[in-house]
């Protein structure tokens, strides 16, 4: 595709934006129905973007539903892999240099991507499918994440050489992103951010139960 072809296509697909948003959590991204502040979301696949949806559309875009492919309802289970371990050696392939990062399949890439906290936001570095593929062999319980929606949080401590990890719903990671970005201080997040990563894993712990 040239470039000139790839700038109509972001202009087609960032029309509909022009038209005035509802504030997201207040109503439905897609049909403007008002929603409870606890919601479901959908994962726009084109613009990779989180999108608050009513009961009726977020319905629409599950495994099973009838919307087509453009969006892709974000599911509701955490799952704790509590006899997963990663060896060092596959946490250094995943390319994380801190301790908390979490990864999930971009299907329109064929990628993994990996996001990790730090003072600018989550830093995203996109890895080999292979990488993945090897990790899912050697861990077959990985194989059921589902692409694009779901993600796999990994917490390692290295002097006990433990990782925690667990299957997430993906808007819960962003969540998590949005909240240590205003927290982190200096290169390895200060108290602030830690308790957050503490109340936050205290949280999935108990989803996952
Ligand atoms: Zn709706
Ligand atoms: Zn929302």
């Amino acid at each position: 595709m040239s470039s000139a072809s790839h700038l109509d296509v972001l202009r087609r697909i960032r029309a509909p934006d022009e038209k005035p948003r509802p504030r997201p959590g207040e109503r439905c991204e897609l049909c403007t129905e008002p929603i409870a502040e606890a919601h479901g979301h959908l994962v726009d696949l084109q613009q990779r973007a989180l999108m608050c949806a009513c009961r009726g559309c977020y319905l629409l875009f599950t495994a099973d539903g009838a919307g087509g492919t453009r969006f892709r309802a974000v599911p509701d289970r955490y799952l704790a892999f509590t006899d997963l371990r990663l060896s060092p050696g596959e946490w250094d392939a995943l390319q994380v240099p801190v301790s908390v990062a979490f990864f999930f399949v971009n299907s329109s890439l064929d990628r993994i991507a990996a996001f990790y906290p730090g003072p600018a936001g989550a830093t995203e570095s996109l890895l080999p499918l292979e990488t993945w593929n090897e990790l899912v062999a050697a861990h077959a319980e990985l194989g059921t994440l589902e692409p694009d929606v779901e993600a796999i949080l990994v917490r390692s401590d290295r002097t006990t050489n433990h990782a925690e990890c667990f299957l997430v719903p993906i808007d819960a990671c962003y969540e998590l992103v949005g909240r240590l970005r205003q927290l982190w201080r200096g290169f390895d997040g200060g108290s602030d951010a830690r308790d957050a990563l503490d109340a936050f894993f205290d949280h999935v712990r108990t989803r996952a139960r």
